[in-house]
């Protein structure tokens, strides 16, 4: 499908499957294209090009369209839109026929919420504020339930929790739901599907576990996870790098570019001086050291519990303890090694 404002293309042959009763992340840079992606599934917005289908119904084509409450689609935005002058109870009821309060009290209970039916949206926390929304967008059992940014108005503390239980009630009610977010540590942790996205195009869809492992390109790469990247010369099947030579099974002879996860590094202070430590930050679970290359170059490394032997101007010895991912080199580059 494509999607353009003015000169601006916010979709490019963007194409996307969602598996029934997964729970799909859209995770891509700002401005790539992932709200105009949503509003366009959910009716907000028509499509210049494609198609939309929800199930075996299509509702959006050049020649059909139904309208967004009549698609079977769910919706919590980012601010969660509650309507403030409702209680739970009519905020959850809102749009659902007057005789379903049996259906109210069914999602009030899978979120949780089941005493708070009286409580306005301002007696509520922010999580619970989320369960309210999302049990609205449950109740008339949609088919597909989409989330916008739904994590990004609670503060760090609650999100991890917040992101938990959403993904349990979303599991229990066996939804198909898709959200979107810029944060990779959010996408990575609770979906069962990545799609990573960047200016208007889907990239790669896979397990987060997979797409982190193999990505399928340099950009995917630097969006998902933390990467090192080094120009290489692959000749023969081993590539020269700033770290030395090293096996590049399968790869073709040529410039490459070498992505290393920074927690794929092992450094040992000591007797061959690979690198310099030039700097350290502390996270509390683990660190991450930057080293810095015989030639200039700077690699990030991340390391499981204290190292008081990798103080800053230490000399380290750099090894893999896994195989490094290739990709080609971006044109006009020059590598000399
Ligand atoms: P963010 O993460 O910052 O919310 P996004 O990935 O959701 O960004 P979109 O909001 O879909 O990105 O926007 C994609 C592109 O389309 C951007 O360049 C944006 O400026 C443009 N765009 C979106 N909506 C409109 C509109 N109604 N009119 C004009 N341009 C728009």
């Amino acid at each position: 499908m494509s999607k353009s404002f003015g000169s601006v293309a916010a979709l490019e042959s963007f194409d996307l499957e969602l598996r029934a009763g997964s729970l799909m992340a859209l995770l891509g840079p700002s401005g790539c294209g992932k709200t105009t992606a949503l509003r366009i599934m959910a009716g907000f917005e028509r499509p210049d090009a494609g198609e939309v289908w929800v199930a075996e119904r299509r509702v959006a084509a050049r020649r059909a369209w139904v309208a967004p409450e009549h698609r079977r689609i769910g919706m919590v935005f980012q601010d969660w839109a509650l309507f403030p002058h409702l209680d739970v109870w009519h905020n959850v009821a809102f749009g659902l026929p007057k005789e379903h309060g049996e259906r109210v009290r069914e999602v009030l209970e899978l979120v949780r919420l089941s005493g708070y039916d009286r409580r306005m949206p301002h007696e509520l926390s922010g999580g619970q504020q989320q369960r309210v929304a999302l049990a609205r967008a449950l109740a008339p059992s949609p088919q597909v339930i989409l989330l916008d940014e739904p994590f990004s108005n609670l503060d760090a503390s609650l999100r991890a929790s917040v992101r938990a239980e959403v993904r349990a009630v979303l599991r229990a009610a066996k939804a198909t739901a898709i959200f979107v977010t810029h944060d990779q540590e959010e996408a990575l942790s609770i979906a069962d599907e990545l799609a990573v996205m960047c200016a208007g195009r889907i990239l790669q869809v896979g397990a987060p576990h997979d797409v982190y492992r193999a990505p399928l390109s340099r950009q995917v790469a630097g969006l998902v996870g933390e990467a090192n990247f080094l120009p290489g010369r692959v000749a023969r099947e081993r590539v020269s790098t700033p770290l030395g030579t090293m096996p590049a099974r399968g790869v073709g002879d040529g410039a490459v570019q070498v992505m290393i996860r920074p927690e794929t590094i092992h450094l040992e202070a000591g007797c061959i001086d690979d690198a310099v430590i030039v700097d350290t930050e502390f996270y509390g679970h683990d660190q991450v050291v930057r080293a810095r290359l015989a030639d200039g170059t700077a690699i990030d490394v991340r390391l499981l519990g204290p190292r008081p032997d990798l103080a800053i101007g230490s000399q380290v010895r750099v090894t893999l303890t896994e195989p490094p991912h290739f990709y080609p080199a971006p044109s006009g580059s020059s590598i000399r090694l």
